[in-house]
């Protein structure tokens, strides 16, 4: 099982979350959202094969921690994983959107000069703003957009620009994501649970319930879970390629 989106860093118990992981043998996208969680978040990941730390900086937290940007460019060099990064055009956060994509298309300009990263993106109620930032650092390596939102012509844009899909369980319990999915290219879904923000019938989403994710998916799909698991986990291994 593969979670490329999950904040293991803000569950109650952390160390118990990442050891359920291992003993289920799962692939695991431990983001950030503030580059000062990075020392904390990647020593819970030490030692780990499965798991890597992302460095990220979310858009909702860029307004106020503005002054942490130096410490992300420090820290750039220690992993091949960016995220949370990105925008976020909600109606609490869209005064910060000018200071959101100056921070973001600083990041991807530092991740083109720093060969590539996997990048997990945030782009709610933003989908345009993020592509459009994309459109200009072709370089700045694999966009993965995470819970993507957006419209239609804004997924087929997405698409033409190289992206990738993380989806979840909460996301494809609803009508609108289910049919957002539909349209995603089955070759470029990758699965993801955003917990502990990721909610399923009232109940914080963990890593190890991509289970629920793969089922929907069979269900899409109108295949077998074990097909629905043997995709992504293929999707899993193109993806891994695809940064040399
Ligand atoms: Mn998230």
């Amino acid at each position: 099982m593969i979670d490329l989106h999950c904040h293991i860093d803000l569950y109650d118990d952390p160390s118990k979350v990442i050891s359920k992981c291992c003993s289920e043998k799962m692939y695991l996208l431990s983001v950030t959202t503030t580059p000062k969680a990075w020392f904390g978040t990647s020593a819970l990941a030490s030692k780990k094969d499965r798991i890597r730390t992302s460095l990220g900086f979310h858009p909702q937290l860029v307004h106020e921690r503005y002054s942490e940007l130096e410490l992300f460019d420090m820290l750039l060099c220690k992993t091949r994983y960016v995220g949370e990064i990105g925008m976020d055009g909600g109606i609490e956060f869209k005064k910060h959107v000018s200071i959101q994509k100056q921070v973001f298309e600083h990041i991807l300009q530092k991740s083109k000069l720093a060969g590539g990263k996997y990048l997990s993106i945030h782009s709610r109620l933003a989908a345009s703003e993020v592509l459009s930032s994309l459109a200009k650092y072709p370089d700045a390596g694999i966009p993965i957009l995470h819970w993507y939102s957006g419209s239609s012509d804004e997924l087929h844009l997405a698409i033409k620009l190289g992206c990738w899909f993380s989806v979840g369980p909460a996301m494809l319990a609803s009508k609108k994501g289910k049919a957002i999915v539909n349209a995603m290219p089955r070759e470029r879904i990758i699965t993801e649970t955003d917990g502990p923000f990721g909610i399923f019938r009232g109940r914080k989403l963990m890593p190890w319930d991509i289970k629920i994710a793969l089922d929907q998916l069979s269900q899409l799909w109108n295949c077998s879970f074990q097909e629905a698991d043997k995709i992504i986990n293929d999707n899993f291994k193109m993806l891994l390629k695809e940064l040399k």
